[in-house]
């Protein structure tokens, strides 16, 4: 009798079985003089002592090769779905030009952008990196954060963007 269960060498059932892990969404970002940004939900506390978070990050995208010094990471709350959409969108125009009709500060202690609005700042600067197949998994040591806000989270669950609460999407 044949196995019903799919092989996870099936990339679109192993991404759809991965989106029953339901996540928060936060925006990467590095600062200098050309600016970047990118969308993640791969972001995962790691240590207290140190102080250590994690980050995934896909291989060929543009962000991979910036992950070498500070960085930033917001923390999106339920209403800022567009900035998650933003950052996501590889047709978006490279460096600062990518943050126009964003509010941001750069963050003190790293320089990157850190997004206006969002729950929680951290400002991080590798620590290691590690391979992770097609992603590489940035480990970075928390330099500082901002517990910011006390609103409901933007989460992502089955490859689409909800909130907190019965199954209620963001966008129908
Ligand atoms: C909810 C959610 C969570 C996500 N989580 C993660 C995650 O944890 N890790 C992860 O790796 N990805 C994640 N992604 C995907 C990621 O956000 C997108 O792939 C994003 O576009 C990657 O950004 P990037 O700038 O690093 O790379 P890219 O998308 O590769 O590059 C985009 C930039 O490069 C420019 N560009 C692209 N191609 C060219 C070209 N040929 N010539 C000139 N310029 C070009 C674009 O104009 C744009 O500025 C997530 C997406 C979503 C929606």
């Amino acid at each position: 009798m044949s196995d019903p269960r799919p092989s996870v060498e099936d990339q679109r059932e192993l991404r759809r079985t991965f989106g029953a892990f339901a996540t928060g969404v936060t925006v990467v970002t590095v600062g200098g003089r050309s600016p970047h940004a990118m969308t993640a939900n791969a972001f995962t506390s790691v240590s207290l002592d140190p102080p250590l978070v994690l980050i995934c990050v896909r291989r060929d995208a543009v962000m991979h090769d910036r992950l070498d010094g500070p960085f930033g990471v917001s923390v999106l709350g339920a209403g800022q779905e567009e900035v998650a959409r933003r950052f996501a969108d590889r047709w978006r125009p490279l460096g600062a030009a990518q943050f126009d009709g964003v509010d941001h500060t750069p963050g003190e202690l790293t320089g990157a952008p850190l997004i206006d609005g969002a729950l929680a700042h951290f400002e991080c600067e590798l620590w290691k990196t590690c391979d992770g197949g097609d992603h590489t998994i940035f480990v970075a040591r928390l330099l500082g954060m901002a517990p910011l806000a006390d609103g409901d989270p933007l989460l992502f669950y089955r490859g689409r963007f909800r909130r907190l609460g019965a199954t209620k999407e963001v966008t129908a």
